[in-house]
């Protein structure tokens, strides 16, 4: 069954920013749809300035898989569609968090913590080596033992998540930081990846194994039970007969 991916691109950054602009001219969400081209999916690309936030109900209700990426904005993604989306994601929707997503509402209350990170943006980046510590998992395959993104944003430790299920990545630096760069979370039927390389202003969605992660990503974060369908309600049986 074909996986209907929705790409949530908050789309402000690349007004705001010259430097973004010209990395992004069909912006971020472009590049990232870009890069799913080829895999099979059914790709949508909405923003925070659609109708409804880009996610009215028949969008949502439509998404098996989303990709949030946001940045300057998250204050203004409403509290109704964080609720509905939150609601969402425990019924089985697959949740993909990009880069600064990390302090986006509904990633942070997934998690019920802060998820503060320390950063460093350098006008010419650092490099950072993204280390796969987690070869056997799905969102791993096809990559070599680590790869580089030459210029990205430092994000480092410490990382206020939850301990997550399952650490995929850690970064490493050119400052000698580290950073758990991939997590796997569960929540009711949902299953969560957080991914950070991905800053604005260097061409990290065009890099082939940031491309890798994210379809592996959302092959992963699927739904997988009911044949693929989300459910709506828990089942209710009836009492057990006597
Ligand atoms: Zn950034």
């Amino acid at each position: 069954m074909t996986i209907r991916v929705t790409i949530w691109n908050e789309g402000r950054i690349e007004k705001l920013q010259p430097k973004a602009t010209a990395i992004y001219p069909g912006g971020i969400d472009g590049a990232v749809a870009e890069g799913l081209e080829g895999e099979g999916f059914e790709l949508r690309r909405v923003g925070l300035d659609d109708a409804d936030q880009g996610l009215p109900a028949e969008v949502l209700d439509a998404t098996d898989v989303l990709l949030w990426w946001g940045h300057v904005a998250h204050d203004e993604v409403g509290d109704g569609l964080v609720d509905r989306m939150h609601q969402r994601v425990l019924a089985g929707m697959g949740l993909v968090v990009l880069h600064s997503g990390h302090h986006s509402k509904l990633f942070k209350r997934l998690m019920g913590t802060n998820c503060n990170l320390s950063w460093r943006e350098r006008p010419d980046g650092d490099l950072e080596r993204v280390w796969v510590v987690t070869p056997s998992h799905p969102i791993a395959e096809g990559l070599p033992p680590y790869f580089e993104v030459p210029q990205s944003e430092m994000y480092g430790e410490p990382f206020d998540i939850p301990e997550p299920d399952e650490l995929l990545f850690l970064s490493w630096f050119s400052g000698g930081e580290v950073f758990r760069s991939g997590c796997t979370f569960r929540r009711g039927r949902g299953r969560i990846f957080y991914f950070g390389p991905g800053h604005e202003t260097f061409p990290i969605y065009y890099n082939e194994h940031v491309r890798r992660v994210i379809a592996n990503g959302i092959r992963w974060a699927r739904q997988r039970h009911s044949g693929g369908r989300i459910l709506e309600n828990w089942h209710r049986p009836e009492p057990l007969g006597t």
